[in-house]
């Protein structure tokens, strides 16, 4: 046997009571910088011994660990929490070691990071006893890291991804989607003549405009995007989600009018605006190059401010903008002109009023139909102007034809979403009453199922106000939504017009009859005024008068017409 170890001499010399042996080891352990603890090895782990250095640490007392079964687990972030419980019930069926991190969240709300080692003991015949180790704070050095992981990968002056990180990403999303069909978009973003400001205004103002651009590119994008600065004044969007060439459009039409708008500095608001090539692909550095490509060609026609690289898209992109430019000179110059469809009272047999139909005569393009720009008018929300003009022309009109018929005539006027969602739009309705003087018992707002769509209470207030003002609102195109049936619960309807669709073969397929003659039962259960829309011949006229429509419209009573180029009162077979 050899000789007894020299620290622990003074103990065999002293002889030392067991009291005084624990004293020490206690005070040992309190003076370590961790915290050491016992626990059973019950189902819930419970804890035998926990040392004091516990309390600074989280904010609860040794006691509270000793007596609350389930503070351990009450306190476990919830991102660490089934990883943490899974590896102690392993240590508790297996015996083996217990090594881990986590977060544990301090009675004053502060996250702290443990390293948790723990040992199974066993007797002396390999009993296990209690589960017995230590947690130590590793905090500060999570924190140390997440500041390293954070200058590497993110641009200090925007908060966005750097170079290396985007390089990361765009290679990952490419890898994620390899075939054409689900090719990787990219937006290349580069500001103009940035360089003039840091001549101008100096390098401070020039990193104050950066850091505003990259938090205005950060609200553009797409949750799931990736956004990054690859230096200077150049930033990259990738579109990690599957895209068309329209929804990267979308992104960079956002992103252009977000950095366009006017910046605070100092005394007066600055104007930045940017240029964006667009470009999709499966090979990410041809993809990056392609872009960049694309935004030099973006410069060359500031007006659109975007190009792709694929020409095709790109020919698609200038018309698009060339057809926006138009419309906006069109309404300026005054190229619409209204047509007008006659609605007729199919009891009465005559017309009853008309429905105003805008066309569009475009000084290259000949007469164009308006399914060929309401959209696009809808989108840039040129519909507002023209939308209000419509409205004051039909009016006009039909106080016209009050006159010329002497008897009242109705006229229906199609509202677009964007109108109904412009908060002056009641304003519009009266102002065009007004200036018409046109009783507002005989204009018609028609709104589609899909103008209603992700309407909110301010619109239903609008309709509301409108139609106290004594104006008849339709539901256009009925049943061509989702939700049809909703929405006349929910929207203060008069008139439903049944859309072509469940007319158009109604005298050939006997399903189609059934399904209209729910419609027709269902409009008048609910005691609403019904018009049968698309009526081309007399069979369809027949049935829909058997099944009691009040009132139709379609080309066999006449086709949308100016009234200055027929005799109205011999429209159609009426
Ligand atoms: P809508 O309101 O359902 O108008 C009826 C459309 O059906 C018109 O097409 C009309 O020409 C067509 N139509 C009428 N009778 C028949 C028929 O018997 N057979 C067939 N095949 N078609 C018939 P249009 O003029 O091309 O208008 C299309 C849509 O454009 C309109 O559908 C309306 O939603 C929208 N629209 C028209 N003018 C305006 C407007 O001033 N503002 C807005 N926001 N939208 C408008
Ligand atoms: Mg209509
Ligand atoms: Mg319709």
């Amino acid at each position: 046997m050899s000789a007894a170890p020299v620290a622990f001499r003074e103990y065999d010399e002293d002889h030392p009571s067991p009291d005084e042996v624990a004293r020490r080891y206690r005070t040992l352990i309190e003076q370590l910088p961790l915290v050491v603890y016992v626990d059973a090895l019950d189902s819930i782990s419970s804890n035998i011994f926990t040392s004091c250095q516990i309390e600074p640490l989280l904010g609860y007392s040794v006691e509270e660990w000793k007596t609350e079964a389930d503070l351990f687990t009450r306190l476990l972030h919830p991102e660490d929490r089934d990883r943490v419980l899974e590896a102690h019930e392993h240590t508790q069926k297996t015996h083996e070691p217990l090594s881990l991190e986590y977060r544990l969240i301090a009675r004053d709300g502060r996250v702290v990071w443990l390293r948790d080692e723990g040992v199974v003991v066993v007797d002396e015949h390999g009993q296990a006893l209690h589960l017995q180790g230590y947690l130590l704070d590793i905090t500060r050095e999570r924190e140390a890291e997440l500041q390293l992981r954070q200058l590497a990968l993110y641009d200090p002056l925007t908060g966005l991804a750097n170079r290396a990180f985007f390089h990361e990403r765009l290679r990952h999303a490419v890898q994620l989607r390899h075939d054409d069909e689900h090719a990787t978009g990219l937006l290349y973003i580069d500001l103009d003549d940035f360089k003039a400001i840091n001549d101008r205004w100096g390098h401070d103002l020039g990193d104050e405009v950066l850091h505003e651009v990259g938090k205005r590119i950060e609200r553009s994008v797409r949750p799931g995007d990736t956004a990054a600065r690859l230096g200077g004044d150049e930033f990259a969007i990738i579109l990690t989600e599957p895209v068309t060439p329209e929804d990267a459009v979308g992104v960079a039409e956002r992103l252009l009018s977000e950095i366009a708008r006017p910046m605070e500095s100092g005394s007066a608001p600055l104007n930045t605006s940017a240029s964006v090539g667009i470009a999709f692909g499966s090979h990410d550095e041809t993809l990056l190059k392609e872009a960049d490509i694309a935004m030099y060609r973006a410069k060359g026609h500031p007006d659109v401010g975007y190009a792709f690289f694929d020409s095709q898209l790109d020919r698609a992109a200038l018309d698009r903008s060339q057809r926006i430019a138009e419309l906006r000179d069109g309404i300026a110059r005054n190229e619409f002109r209204l047509d007008y469809q006659a609605v007729v009272d199919l009891d009465q047999h005559q017309i009853i009023g008309y429905e105003a139909l805008v066309r569009w005569e475009h000084p290259a393009a000949g007469e164009l139909p308006p399914g060929e720009f309401i959209p696009l008018a809808e989108e840039t929300g040129l519909i507002v102007g023209l939308g209000e003009w419509v409205l004051t022309e039909a009016c006009t009109e039909a106080t016209r034809l009050c006159q010329l018929h002497g008897r009242p005539m109705h006229m229906c006027v199609n509202v677009s979403a964007r109108q109904l969602h412009h908060q002056d739009f009641v304003h519009h309705v009266e102002r065009a009453l007004d200036s018409s003087a046109l009783m507002p018992s005989l204009l018609t707002l028609e709104l589609t199922e899909s103008t209603l769509l992700a309407s909110d209470e301010r619109v239903v207030q609008r309709l509301r106000a409108i139609k106290e003002m004594g104006v008849v609102l339709a539901l256009d195109d009925f049943g061509t939504g989702y939700a049809s049936l909703s929405y006349l619960r929910q929207f203060p309807i008069d008139v439903v017009k049944i859309d072509r669709s469940f007319t158009a073969h109604v005298d050939t397929k006997d399903g189609d009859l059934v399904l209209l003659k729910g419609i027709i039962d269902l409009g008048h259960a609910l005691q609403l005024n019904l018009v049968a829309e698309g009526i081309e011949n007399s069979e369809q006229h027949t049935i829909v008068r058997k099944l009691g429509c009040q009132q139709a419209q379609g080309f066999y009573f006449g086709r949308p017409s100016h009234p200055a180029q027929r005799d109205l009162d011999s429209v159609g077979p009426l």
